[in-house]
């Protein structure tokens, strides 16, 4: 029986970032580009980056064996990761993305050298052509797509699974019928509930494992949540009122088997 524990979403490149005590709303904090979190990281040296990613590091190898990192800022960003990966046991997979919102060939088959696959925003950040050039290009590469979807509102899960996503994350705002179409592509979706409390929303668990989606945890925004899988499991099981296998399920067996052979 495999026993490798997966935190299947996290950005751990904000961890340095203290927030200012307020309500924030999604749009204010983590809008690609104008968010506070990109204001921040803009500012940031990097040496304070790198710093802020080994304590996130460290943190998660206490109870972690790989964990899915959906890194910012093109390919200087998934550099400043390789950087704090230096020596550690853990396994990162890393999902990178252009700096900006364009296509451009160079620069994804760059971040396809360096990273396992490309993971996004949202499709409501992006043009509908640029994105579908580059979720393109990544099956071509054989690599793996992601995307976050129906975070705060609900998008259109026709266009996202148009683009082959190979997991998604979120789905907080999605509608059976979502859920549905999701579970016959057999896309993981990837939920986040601590991070979505910070927020006010939750994801609808229980409606998802009914539709029959597999579902992985991770722990999203490092600045909102400690990057520790084992809390969020512990959460869903006290909030949602999860089984305890079915929890631990979408930490260890389900997410091994899907990124198994694939980092
Ligand atoms: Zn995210």
């Amino acid at each position: 029986m495999v026993t490798m524990i997966f935190n299947s979403h996290t950005h751990i490149g904000d961890s340095f970032i203290k927030l200012p005590d307020k309500k924030w709303s999604v749009e204010e904090l983590v809008a690609p580009g104008y968010g506070y979190k990109h204001r921040m990281l803009e500012r940031a040296k990097e040496d304070e980056i790198v710093k802020g990613m080994i304590e996130a590091i460290k943190l998660m190898e206490k109870n972690t064996d790989v964990f899915v990192d959906f890194r910012e800022g093109g390919i200087k960003g998934i550099k400043l990761l390789h950087k704090a990966m230096e020596g550690r046991k853990i396994k990162a997979i890393i999902m990178g993305r252009p700096a900006g919102m364009k296509y451009v060939k160079d620069e994804v088959d760059e971040i396809l050298k360096m990273a396992h696959g490309i993971g996004l925003s949202s499709i409501s950040d992006w043009d509908d052509r640029e994105i579908e050039k580059i979720a393109e290009h990544v099956k071509k590469r054989e690599k793996m797509f992601s995307i976050h979807v129906s975070e705060v509102k609900r998008e259109d899960i026709d266009a996202v699974l148009s683009l082959a996503p190979d997991f998604i994350i979120h789905m907080c705002k999605g509608s059976k019928k979502d859920f549905e179409k999701i579970a016959d592509e057999n896309i993981p979706v990837v939920i986040c509930p601590r991070a979505n409390s910070f927020f006010g929303i939750a994801p609808k668990i229980n409606e998802m494992m009914a539709a029959g989606i597999k579902i992985f945890l991770g722990t999203d925004n490092a600045m909102i949540v400690k990057p520790d899988v084992m809390e969020e499991m512990r959460y869903v099981i006290d909030k949602f009122g999860i089984d305890e296998e079915k929890a631990f399920e979408m930490i260890s067996t389900l997410p091994y088997k899907f990124f198994k052979g694939k980092f």
